[in-house]
């Protein structure tokens, strides 16, 4: 089976979008996101674009700042103040890559956690270790609702991740822990990558490599979601070799049309909910 993140993750904003124009007719009041790019790094514009849009389409009021390459750090941490200080706004989001002059570390840590709609605010991140209420990342929250749409009780599955960085692979191996998955996390260090992943029920493919995992690589009926999108000539492929491994699995995300949808998607859903814990 193919899993179809396009359809998921239309299947979401559309609940959003009811949501949010119920509240609109109730209070008058609609969540709000702002997006801070620096610099003009092209796929950082598409991102950024494509975010903002799909906000406006779901009724989410978005504005994005822009600051040329070589802004101050010490400029973008005074904005972050002020609009971790605006009550009209409930989300910001700062488009990484940065910078060299800004520490990444700095800005992550300005942004209130009360308003990171990326779930990367270590206070966020511990909470989410914790197995305690929090923001969670976008694109793992994405691929969770994916697996959970073939199956529902993850309990006792074996779990293999590819990848450990604190976007993808950390959070998504929280994530499947609280399913009360068995998880394993696999990287670039490790011996057997074949053997590991050989383990997997569900396999999570995140480390930025093409057609990285091949057929011989997973065991039948597993389910396989590739978080990869690499550009090799024209063409956008993910991590997981498909064509090879789309009659074996039980179910597997296409790249693009998995994943992808399903992070802006949740990126939508935590400003929601970002919003509505700033009402209570
Ligand atoms: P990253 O470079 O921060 O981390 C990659 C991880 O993969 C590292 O932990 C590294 O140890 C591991 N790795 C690298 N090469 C490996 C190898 N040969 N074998 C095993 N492990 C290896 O990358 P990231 O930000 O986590 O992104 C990973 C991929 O996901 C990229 O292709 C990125 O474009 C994509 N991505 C997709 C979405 C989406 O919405 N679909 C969102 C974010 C990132």
């Amino acid at each position: 089976m193919i899993i179809d993140g396009k359809k998921e993750a239309a299947i979401i904003r559309d609940e959003i979008k009811k949501e949010i124009s119920k509240i609109k007719l109730k209070t008058k009041k609609a969540p709000s996101l702002t997006v801070i790019l620096i610099g003009d790094f092209a796929p950082s514009k598409i991102y950024v674009k494509n975010k903002e849009k799909s906000a406006l389409e779901v009724g989410i009021n978005s504005k994005i700042i822009k600051y040329p390459k070589n802004i101050s750090e010490k400029e973008v941490l005074t904005k972050i103040d002020e609009l971790n200080k605006d009550e009209n706004i409930s989300g910001i989001l700062v488009q990484l890559p940065l910078p060299e002059q800004i520490s990444k570390e700095k800005i992550i840590n300005a942004i209130h956690p009360s308003k990171d709609v990326d779930g990367f605010n270590p206070i966020n991140v511990g909470n989410l270790s914790s197995g305690y209420k929090s923001i969670v990342p976008c694109t793992p929250m994405g691929c969770l609702l994916l697996i959970k749409s073939i199956e529902k009780n993850l309990s006792g599955k074996h779990a293999v991740i590819i990848g450990r960085s604190n976007l993808n692979g950390k959070p998504m191996a929280q994530l499947l822990l609280k399913e009360n998955c068995s998880v394993t996390i696999v990287h670039s260090r490790t011996k057997n990558l074949q053997k590991e992943c050989l383990n997997a029920d569900i396999l999570v493919a995140a480390a930025g490599v093409p057609n990285l995992v091949k057929r011989d690589w997973v065991k039948d009926n597993a389910v396989v979601i590739d978080v990869g999108i690499n550009k090799v000539g024209e063409k956008i492929v993910g991590d997981v070799k498909f064509d090879e491994l789309k009659d074996k699995t039980k179910a597997i995300t296409p790249v693009p049309g998995g994943v992808g949808p399903m992070t802006i998607a949740c990126l939508l859903k935590n400003t929601l909910e970002c919003f509505k814990a700033r009402q209570i």
